[in-house]
């Protein structure tokens, strides 16, 4: 068998991609779906569409590399994380639609169990903060309003996935009901040290053990196809959420390693080996992976806007026409002109926590142009990322060794480099940026001997650039001091009782202090 076929199920969007053993990408495909939008601050997605979009573009992928499911050696899923789907177990039908990370309805329930003193009980146990974006609550939520479905739930006649486990149930026709540890850890159930469903939370949430499914490895054999689309079985053995796998396919696989995906936002993750490291600084701890019945664990930290900013200097400036095009600028001056572009449109995440701070430039002189804004809004998306990675050595007192890189921004050679210098520390960019779906394929190939060790992966994890640190010490203290100073400016902009627009601001965006703590 030639291949491993990798289901990408986002939030707007089902992908597959098919993979060759060398880790190249064979074919791709992707279909969208709709959001649906019941109330403002509610965000749902119909898990029928969920399945048929993914099913689809399985078909698809293997259609346009004219392979046949017997070729497949294994289908790798990775998701969307927290989002929340029932459904019941005879039938297969959902009994609502599923509520996504983004959906803010549980925040009420959320700050109830902060009053009654909870908080450190689920940092403790689960390594979460007590957030409506985690799968727990929107549980609870779906029981008390669902006409029966508390008393169904007790029954064992319900089942509750995150969207992992809704693929996995219909993929194997209804007789697998299964997650893994990655998934397990975003749901406010699940204590991370001890690797089960903890009694104490699923009694504080009001949830009912028969609904949850069994926890299992990210890399393991949960059962096999038994679908249509396939013609033939092939055996599922890789699962992990969408931030985890990219970690995986990154290879990050010893503590200090961590990977920044620099998308609309920044997610950054760093492996604490076996240690899970509790936070001091409002980063999340979480599974990274678990193989062979060990987990390794990760600290998580999210940046709201990070490539938004090259959008915005295109669409709003219009000082650019694409994105690229803000390297070419930013390569026309040596430096920021003492420009400081604190990119804080939301309010900032991990680890200022602000949902107050606002967009700022400072430093403006009479000689500031655009290539100086240009090359200062790649410099902050840097900024952003180092405070988060000086956040998570101080909670781990793991020296970052180095930083593999991946997103659309990651094309940006200047950002990189710069990135490198102000860390001083050497950045990676992979030959395939397809991090996340290549981490669910290498999940599942090493389940089913694909391939044979992790070692085998990483001889043919291939380089295409190496960013190495060349900046003076002084220089990256001048730089970063300059930027703490534009981040104070930035801070604490707007207020809840300053004007009721910015309140309306910051509910619209879901940019409140907590959810942004969990990127999905
Ligand atoms: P997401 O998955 O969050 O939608 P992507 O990983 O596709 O995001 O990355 C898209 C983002 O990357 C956009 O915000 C875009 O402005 C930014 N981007 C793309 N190319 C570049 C570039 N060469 N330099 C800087 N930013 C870029």
């Amino acid at each position: 068998m030639r291949f491993v076929l990798a289901l990408d199920q986002g939030t707007t969007s089902s992908r597959a991609i098919l993979f060759d053993k060398s880790g190249q990408i064979q074919s791709v495909a992707q279909k969208e779906f709709e959001q649906i939008y019941p109330n403002p601050g509610w965000v749902e997605h119909n898990p029928d569409e969920i399945w048929s979009t993914q099913i689809g573009t399985a078909s698809e992928a293997l259609g346009r590399a004219g392979v046949s499911a017997s070729d497949v050696a294994a289908v790798g899923i990775t998701n969307q994380r927290e989002t929340t789907i029932i459904w019941d177990r005879e039938t297969g039908e959902p009994i609502h639609n599923a509520i996504v990370w983004q959906d803010r309805r549980t925040s009420g329930i959320c700050d109830r169990l902060k009053d009654q003193g909870h908080l450190d009980l689920f940092q403790e146990k689960t390594g979460l903060i007590l957030d409506a974006y985690f799968s727990g609550t929107k549980i609870k939520w779906l029981l008390d309003n669902v006409d029966g479905a508390r008393k169904r739930a007790e029954n064992g006649e319900l089942a509750f996935g995150t969207v992992d486990s809704w693929l996995v149930w219909n993929l194997t026709g209804g007789s697998r009901h299964v997650t893994d540890a990655t998934n397990a850890s975003r749901t406010l159930l699940y204590n991370i040290h001890e690797g089960e469903w903890d009694d104490e939370l699923l009694d504080i949430l009001d949830v009912p053990r028969p609904l949850l499914p069994e926890v299992e490895d990210s890399s393991a054999v949960y059962g096999e196809t038994k679908v249509d689309a396939f013609g033939t079985s092939v055996p599922i053995g890789g699962i992990a959420g969408d931030q985890q796998a990219a970690l995986f396919g990154q290879m990050c696989t010893s503590p200090g390693l961590g990977k920044n995906t620099y998308g609309t936002g920044a997610f950054m993750v760093q492996n604490t080996g076996q240690e899970a490291v509790t936070s001091e600084n409002n980063l999340l701890t979480t599974i990274g992976y678990q193989l062979d019945d060990t987990t390794y664990y990760a600290l998580e930290g999210s940046i709201f806007v990070a490539g938004a900013v090259v959008q915005w200097l295109r669409d709003e400036l219009q000082i650019i026409r694409d994105a690229p095009e803000v390297e070419k600028l930013a390569r026309k001056v040596d430096d920021n002109g003492g420009a400081y572009f604190v990119p804080a449109f939301t309010g900032l995440g991990a680890p200022h926590w602000d949902q107050y701070a606002r967009g700022t430039i400072v430093g403006l002189t009479r000689g500031v142009n655009r290539n100086h804004l240009a090359r200062a809004a790649i410099e902050g998306m840097a900024y952003q990322v180092a405070d988060v990675i000086d956040a998570m050595e101080a909670d781990s007192g793991i020296k970052t060794r180095e930083l593999r890189a991946d997103g659309g921004a990651a094309a940006n050679d200047l950002l990189l480099q710069f990135q490198s210098d102000i860390l001083d520390v050497p950045v990676i960019r992979p030959e395939t940026l397809e991090t996340t779906a290549l981490g669910a394929a290498y999940l599942a190939g090493l389940a089913v001997g694909f391939w044979e060790s992790q070692s085998e992966i990483k001889d043919q994890w291939e380089l295409d650039k190496r960013f190495t640190p060349s900046m003076s010490p002084d220089r990256v203290e001048t730089l970063r001091t300059g930027w703490s100073k534009a981040v104070e400016r930035a801070r604490a902009w707007e207020f809840p009782d300053d004007s009721e627009s910015s309140q309306t601001t910051a509910g619209e965006n879901g940019t409140t202090e907590e959810t942004a703590a969990s990127p999905s």
